[in-house]
């Protein structure tokens, strides 16, 4: 058996079902790969904090000021998660609470926000998140969201002539920086300019891009200005599901921020995930964490090169971070959804997406999404990642021949046997 799989002892006795459905996606995590750019794997010793006795304690409140008694490890680990947060973005204050990156900008909202203020964001067709003001989203119902696009998505600039517009007319009280499908760097020091300019909080949410900035692959938007981060901790930070947010240097704001959190929407925090955040910021301050975020944007150009070459469109004309968004439909004929199934089949893991005024639907789009931070984990190099593309590109070229498809699909599983999930970044 493989000795990085898990034991459950516990819960195989008694738990059948449950047990099943973790064997299988443990099954699942091994013998795919995982391509979603949100997804990562996260050490041993994150579960291990993640799975603690800590799940067992209430601790409403903040280190030192707690509603509830017997906060001796409580403070210890939060402080901990805190402290090494603040040193990793060069922040004066870290809120480690939100259960989620959602629950961070909802707290930040409130924190920054007066019912019917205005906020200015990027357009979600060019890549802005869901939580960034979707009409679904009930956030809608007490904020005004307005937007910036794309001026070019053959270069991903975007149009900070029409943002400066925008901000003039509209007079927003913050201006949203941020992406879940966007696979370029911003200009910063633009954005909080215009903030500046009309009076705004400058907000970037990084919930992509954390890992990046921790490791310094990608720049950090406090130098350049930036009041306040909101992030999750899940994805190129590879910690455990949850969000976090940091305010750079006001106090006051900070304060805000964290009343916000609670009482202000949470009760008592997670304080397993809270000590998994904090051991998993300690694998981020490590100096092997800058050689891993350096290699997932060494992987992403190995595909983007690919792509290029085989004159697939990808939006912004290609990456600069650990995304690619590729016009699938535009350039080979298959519609995103029909690329994600067929991926599907031959084992690598990725979704469908809709790309800048996308002629198609949202469940059918013309686009998919795939990125490096799970692949670098595994230890992929750029020749590994350069091969995935290439057999990606070939399955969707052969999607109607099964033999083809079948061979693709066992070169998938060998890349996999060849480069299991580690257990541990730290040595
Ligand atoms: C993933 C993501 C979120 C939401 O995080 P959840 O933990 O799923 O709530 C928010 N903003 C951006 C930009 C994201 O990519």
């Amino acid at each position: 058996m493989d000795t990085t799989m898990d034991l459950y002892n516990f819960i195989s006795q008694q738990d059948k079902e449950v047990f099943g459905a973790l064997e299988g996606e443990e099954k699942r995590e091994r013998e795919g790969l995982e391509l979603i750019p949100s997804e990562n794997y996260v050490s041993k010793a994150v579960r291990e904090a993640q799975g603690s006795i800590l799940t067992n304690k209430y601790a409403e409140g903040y280190p030192t000021k707690r509603y509830y008694g017997g906060q001796t490890y409580t403070d210890e680990v939060e402080t901990l998660a805190i402290e090494r947060a603040k040193k990793l973005f060069g922040a004066k204050f870290a809120n480690v609470q939100p259960h989620s990156g959602a629950n961070a900008n909802i707290a930040m909202y409130f924190a920054c926000l007066e019912p019917g203020d205005t906020v200015l964001g990027m357009d979600l067709s060019h890549g802005g998140h869901l939580t960034h003001g979707h009409p679904v989203t009930y956030i809608t119902k007490f904020f005004n969201f307005v937007r910036y696009k794309m001026k070019d998505t053959s270069t991903g600039e975007i149009d900070y002539d029409e943002m400066r517009e925008v901000a003039r007319k509209e007079k927003p009280k913050i201006i949203l920086a941020g992406f879940s499908a966007y696979s370029r760097e911003l200009d910063y020091a633009k954005f909080v300019s215009i903030a500046k300019e009309v009076g705004a909080y400058s907000v970037i949410d990084v919930a992509h891009i954390a890992g990046l900035i921790a490791g310094g692959a990608v720049k950090n938007p406090f130098d350049f200005g930036f009041d306040v981060m909101t992030s999750t901790t899940h994805k190129t930070l590879r910690g455990p599901r949850g969000g976090l947010i940091l305010t750079r240097e006001s106090e006051e704001l900070a304060k805000k921020i964290d009343k916000a959190v609670f009482p202000g929407f949470q009760g008592g925090p997670l304080m397993h995930v809270i000590a998994a955040k904090a051991v998993a910021f300690g694998e981020a301050l490590h100096p092997s964490f800058k050689t891993y975020a350096a290699q997932i944007l060494k992987n992403a150009k190995a595909m983007e090169a690919v792509f290029k070459n085989a004159g697939v469109r990808m939006l912004g004309g290609g990456t600069s971070n650990h995304l690619i968004l590729a016009d699938v439909f535009g350039s080979l004929g298959v519609s995103g959804k029909e690329a994600e199934e067929v991926l599907d089949r031959v084992g690598i893991t990725l979704n469908k997406n809709a790309i800048a005024d996308d002629s198609r639907k949202p469940m059918d789009p013309s686009g998919i999404r795939f990125g490096t931070p799970a692949i670098t984990t595994r230890e992929f190099k750029e020749g590994e990642s350069k091969r995935v593309a290439e057999l990606m590109l070939d399955a969707l070229k052969n999607r109607a021949d099964q033999t083809k498809l079948d061979a693709i699909h066992q070169e998938i599983k060998q890349l996999c046997a060849q480069f299991p999930i580690p257990d541990s970044f730290v040595q």
